[in-house]
C-alpha cells in the first residue's frame, strides 16, 4: 500500500506538471492537496514520506484527530474541504491552514473569532453552487461579492479565493469550470489577492486545470477507492 501511494503520486505529479505546461505563464502554478478522507494515518505518513504536504479532510473531528497523531510531521499543512456546522467550527479553526467550504457569513465568523491568536490568519475560500445543485452546499453566483465583503472584513482570516464541486459526470461540466474561471476574475478584480481556485477532483481534474484550477482536490487518484461503511 505505501509504494502504491508513493507511485499514485509520482504518476499525478508527473502529469500535474505535463498538463501545467499548455497553461499560460501567468497562471499560478497548480498545487495537489491529497484528500485524506476516511483513510488512515498510515496512508498519510506514506504519502507525507513521498514528500506530499498538503492533505485535505472532509469532517471536523477525523481532521482534528489525524491532526493531534501528526504534529510531530511539521510541515504538514491541512486544507478542510467539507460541510462544516457551527458547533464544529472550533476544531477547524485551531487545525486548519485552509477552508475551501465557506458558504455562511455565520460559520466565517465563527472561524474568525476562534481562530488561535499565535496562528496566521485562517486562508479560506469561497464555495460556489456552480451547478445549482439542490443538494449541494455553497452560496449562487450572485451572493459571492457580498459574502467575500463579510469575510474579507474578518481579521482571522484571509480571503484567498473561490472553490466549487461541479455535478459530477454533468454534462455541463466544461461550462461550470468555465463559470467559474470568470467568477474568480470577477472577484480578483476586487480583491487582487484572492487568486485561488480550487477545482478539479480525480474524475475531472485535467479540464480543471485548462480553466484555471490552482488547487486540485485529488483522493481516490492517490489513495484508492474510499470505504464508508467503516467511517466513524
Ligand atoms: C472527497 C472529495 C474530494 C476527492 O474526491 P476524489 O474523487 O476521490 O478525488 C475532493 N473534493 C471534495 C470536496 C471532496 O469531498
Amino acid at each position: 500500500m505505501m509504494n502504491n501511494i508513493a507511485e499514485q503520486l509520482a504518476l499525478a505529479y508527473q502529469q500535474l506538471h505535463k498538463f501545467s505546461e499548455s497553461r499560460p505563464a501567468s497562471w499560478p502554478q497548480p498545487r495537489l492537496i491529497a484528500v485524506s478522507k476516511t483513510k488512515p494515518v498510515a496512508d498519510i505518513v506514506a504519502a507525507f514520506a513521498a514528500g506530499q504536504r498538503q492533505f485535505g479532510e472532509n469532517y471536523p473531528q477525523e481532521l482534528a484527530s489525524k491532526a493531534a497523531e501528526l504534529t510531530h510531521l511539521g510541515e504538514l499543512e491541512w486544507h478542510f474541504i467539507g460541510p462544516l456546522q457551527s458547533n464544529k467550527t472550533k476544531l477547524v479553526a485551531e487545525t486548519a491552514s485552509w477552508v475551501h467550504s465557506i458558504d455562511r457569513e455565520k460559520i466565517a465568523r465563527r472561524l474568525s473569532e476562534q481562530r488561535p491568536p499565535q496562528l496566521p490568519p485562517l486562508k479560506v475560500l469561497l464555495q460556489i453552487n456552480i451547478s445549482a445543485e439542490t443538494s449541494k452546499a455553497g452560496i449562487a453566483p450572485a451572493e459571492m461579492l457580498s459574502l467575500a465583503a463579510a469575510v474579507a472584513s474578518l481579521p482571522g482570516l484571509q480571503l484567498c479565493g473561490l472553490m466549487a464541486i461541479p455535478e459530477a459526470q454533468g454534462k455541463n461540466l466544461e461550462q461550470d469550470f468555465a463559470a467559474m474561471q470568470q467568477l474568480s476574475q470577477q472577484l480578483q478584480q476586487l480583491y487582487p489577492q484572492a487568486i485561488e481556485l480550487s477545482m478539479g477532483m480525480s474524475d475531472d481534474w485535467p479540464l480543471a486545470l485548462r480553466y484555471g484550477a490552482t488547487m486540485i482536490r485529488l483522493g481516490t487518484a492517490i489513495f484508492g477507492a474510499r470505504n464508508y461503511d467503516k467511517h466513524e
